[in-house]
């Protein structure tokens, strides 16, 4: 989500927003999230700012689960995702042993995606509905009826709707 949110958002709360767009930038975007910088190249950020915009289109998408479940298919067949014990405890991974950095990212990440949707799930792939706002989001509660990226855009989406509201008196 995270990674979707900061490499391909265009807009977020109501203002337009500039993701980076060279692999420096989006490097230093994707390292402020982690809790110790990656071994990812610029060049490698750049490959995952295409993967994110790849992972941008499973959310809000309900309706189209039959498309996305075949793009997100495609994606994991090209980033060679598959399940695998790694380390010593062993954990279960989703890309090779010998997969590249990106692969493994983009492994992982579309596997947990393909795990909500594959459980019925894709409804809590979630997408801002507010005005100007392009940020997505896992919806947790419990009836999968979260509208909004967080309350700022709620409060923004309502006060918008009682105007409307109000001027059609
Ligand atoms: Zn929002």
């Amino acid at each position: 989500m995270r990674l979707v949110n900061t490499l391909t958002a265009t807009t977020a709360h109501g203002r337009p927003a500039t993701p980076p767009s060279s692999g420096e930038d989006r490097l230093a975007a994707i390292n402020a999230h982690l809790t110790e910088p990656s071994r990812l190249t610029p060049v490698d950020a750049d490959r995952l700012a295409e993967v994110a915009a790849e992972l941008r289109v499973l959310f809000g998408a309900t309706g189209h689960v039959h498309t996305v479940a075949s793009r997100l298919n495609d994606l994991l067949i090209r980033h060679r995702a598959v399940p695998s014990l790694h380390g010593d405890p062993p954990v279960l991974a989703f890309h090779a042993p010998d997969a590249t950095l990106v692969e493994a990212w983009t492994g992982d990440l579309g596997t947990a995606l393909a795990m909500v949707i594959g459980v019925g799930q894709s409804a809590r792939l979630g997408r801002c509905e507010a005005d100007n706002c392009a940020l997505v989001f896992f919806d947790t509660t419990r009836n999968a009826s979260r509208r909004f990226c967080d309350l700022s855009c709620q409060n923004r989406a309502k006060a918008s709707a009682y105007r409307a509201r109000r001027a059609t008196r």
